[in-house]
């Protein structure tokens, strides 16, 4: 007699034995914070799938390029080494609105994919699992992960804690200008139409608008602790 479950649900179990949390949101909904978090407490690998369109986008940049060009930005994507993922120039505000442009690009998702997909599958010893952060990894890098998290927050919020992290380090921000990218790259975002930012329909949505950091990262530990500790 078949085993009860479905036929595609087994067969995405094989293809991804290791644990993965996935976290999706929009930009500055503290998804960096929270999966660093996790990935510590749980001793997780971690990867910032948004440092991967950064990184595209960087080599566009670069190299005086139009990040909406799509020849351009898929050979750059194609050139994405991890050794460019640790560059500090990935933070910068122009290379993140430059990223959600590449984003958008099939082709340049495509290029990136099987990295993410590989990473989530045989995360780096000594690791035996995987956080991810992104915008579409519930839905497309890993719908078969063992936790989806979905963080939003209001736009003001998010627009008010770029602006305190931006000064924090020092660079000049007004937050008008900042409220104004945010709202772009959202639209950006979630209006594409190869893997617009969305929650999945599994994902545990929080809603961190009223809640500090340490707020998000209990809820967040305490479903994953209890995820770890379901059988598959
Ligand atoms: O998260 P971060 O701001 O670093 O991402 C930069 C851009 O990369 C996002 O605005 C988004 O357009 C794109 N991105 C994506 N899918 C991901 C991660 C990031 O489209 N999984």
């Amino acid at each position: 007699m078949a085993r009860q479950g479905s036929p595609d649900r087994r067969v995405a179990r094989r293809a991804n034995p290791a644990f993965v949390v996935a976290i999706d949101g929009p930009a500055a909904s503290g998804k960096g914070t929270l999966a660093r978090a996790l990935a510590r407490r749980f001793t997780l690998a971690y990867l910032d799938t948004g440092r991967l369109y950064r990184a595209a986008a960087l080599l566009v940049l670069d190299a005086g390029g139009d990040p909406a060009d799509p020849k351009a930005a898929a050979a750059a994507a194609r050139q994405v080494s991890v050794r460019l993922l640790e560059e500090p120039r990935l933070r910068e505000e122009r290379v993140g609105a430059a990223a959600s442009v590449v984003a958008a690009i099939p082709e340049v998702r495509r290029a990136l994919l099987a990295f993410q997909r590989d990473f989530a599958r045989q995360p780096p010893p000594p690791f035996t699992g995987a956080v991810l952060d992104g915008r579409d990894i519930g839905t497309v890098v890993c719908p078969d992960a063992s936790l989806k998290l979905f963080l939003t927050a209001s736009l003001e919020e998010r627009a008010r804690r770029r602006l305190l992290e931006l000064r924090e380090k020092g660079l000049p921000a007004i937050y008008e200008e900042v409220l104004a990218d945010l709202k772009e790259r959202d639209l950006r975002d979630s209006m594409r139409r190869a893997a617009p930012l969305a929650a999945a329909s599994d994902a545990v949505i929080l809603d961190t608008t009223a809640l500090d950091a340490e707020e998000v990262f209990e809820r967040a530990s305490r479903r994953v602790a209890r995820a770890l500790s379901s059988p598959r």
